[in-house]
């Protein structure tokens, strides 16, 4: 039998699937990956690993909701559907998760350690590694990290992302790393087949406090921006030139300059289209929920942050902006549209 490299080398020296398969002296096994949750975001991301990794490498998808695996194995094609995420844990060496809440990885998680007696060989001999881009609290994931590690049937990080649906069609997600340094070239070459730039900020859970941080700026930011919009609209102000004028300025940010909450002023914004699409809502409110949270955990009390989850929970649920971009913030507060 040829002579097998540790895959450790073989991805340091690498730059993805085309690079790896360009060694001609380097024999390989084929890879083996699991996709656990394929929803708005993880579906087009498993779709772009599939799409770079080895055609000859093994991709075990799962979903609770089968229509998603039986649609991705038909539309993407080349990987097989998992019975349960216990099954896609026994047979790959890389497992990502990609679910909604922190009670949906603990569950997936204590299914895929138990038993640990068989999983504790990777296939290829390789160690097992975990990456779970979902945005929970650092809690939680240290709780699962714990589990895994004190289970010895793997490596554990926290690599959730930023981008939404567009940057995760795309592939140009930015993923925040929180991984002990040895994990850390491991997971980017991963990562960086579905997305742009991974920052590693730390060791475990670090990644999510530097998400967590950026989305309570983030919420805050927005409802600041409608509301800056709305007084410049209301004294008579034409907001495409108030915006213009404040992106050059110092209340420039991400809400007043790309997802400006007033129709017809960022192009392609979600309030050109009547908010459909973008970032939901109800997402905003769990980031922000999440960020409170882990902050009282560190007794940090933010001043702004308990005014601002009145406001979106009272939007998830107001008729006219439920299920639609956070900017509708601008609609709740009365902004002309
Ligand atoms: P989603 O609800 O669209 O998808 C989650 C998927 O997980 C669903 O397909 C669901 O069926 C599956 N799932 C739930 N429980 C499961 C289980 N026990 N086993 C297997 N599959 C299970 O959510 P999403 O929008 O893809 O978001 C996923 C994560 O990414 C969330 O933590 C979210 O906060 C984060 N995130 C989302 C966005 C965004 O714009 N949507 C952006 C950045 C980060």
């Amino acid at each position: 039998m040829a002579s097998i490299a540790p895959l450790k080398q073989v991805f340091s020296r690498s730059t993805g699937a085309t690079a790896r398969r360009g060694f001609a002296t380097t024999t390989r096994l084929d890879a083996s990956y699991g996709f656990i949750g394929l929803g708005q975001m993880g579906y087009p991301m498993a779709s772009n690993l599939r799409s770079k990794i080895s055609s000859s490498d093994k991709m075990y998808i799962h979903d609770v909701n089968p229509a998603v695996t039986e649609q991705f194995a038909k539309e993407i094609g080349n990987v097989e559907i998992a019975q349960s995420v216990r099954d896609v844990a026994e047979k790959s060496e890389t497992i990502l998760t990609v679910l909604p809440e922190p009670h949906h990885v603990q569950n997936v998680f204590q299914q895929m350690l138990r038993p640990d007696a068989t999983l504790a060989e990777a296939p290829n001999n390789h160690e097992r590694l975990f990456i779970d881009c979902s945005t929970i609290d650092p809690k939680s994931s240290a709780g699962v990290a714990n589990a895994v590690h004190s289970s010895g049937q793997g490596r554990f990080v926290d690599a959730p992302m930023s981008g939404g649906v567009v940057g995760a069609r795309a592939g140009t997600l930015t993923f925040m790393l929180g991984a002990s340094e040895e994990l850390v070239e491991r997971t980017t070459e991963v990562l960086k087949m579905m997305g742009k730039r991974t920052i590693h900020l730390g060791p475990q859970t670090s990644g999510l406090k530097g998400k967590l941080a950026n989305n309570y700026l983030l919420a805050l930011n927005n409802i600041a921006t409608a509301e800056a919009m709305n007084m410049g609209v209301k004294w008579g102000l034409d907001p495409k030139t108030l915006a213009d004028m404040i992106n050059t300025a110092t209340g420039k940010c991400w809400p007043s300059e790309i997802n400006n909450p007033v129709p017809g002023v960022s192009e392609n914004a979600p309030a050109g289209r009547d908010y459909k699409g973008g970032f939901g809502t109800r997402l905003m409110l769990k980031d922000l929920k999440l960020a409170l949270q882990a902050g009282a955990e560190s007794n940090i009390v933010p001043h702004l942050g308990a005014h601002a989850q009145d406001i979106y929970s009272a939007v998830v649920v107001d008729p006219a902006c439920k299920d639609r971009d956070f900017s509708v913030v601008y609609r709740y507060i009365g902004g002309k549209e």
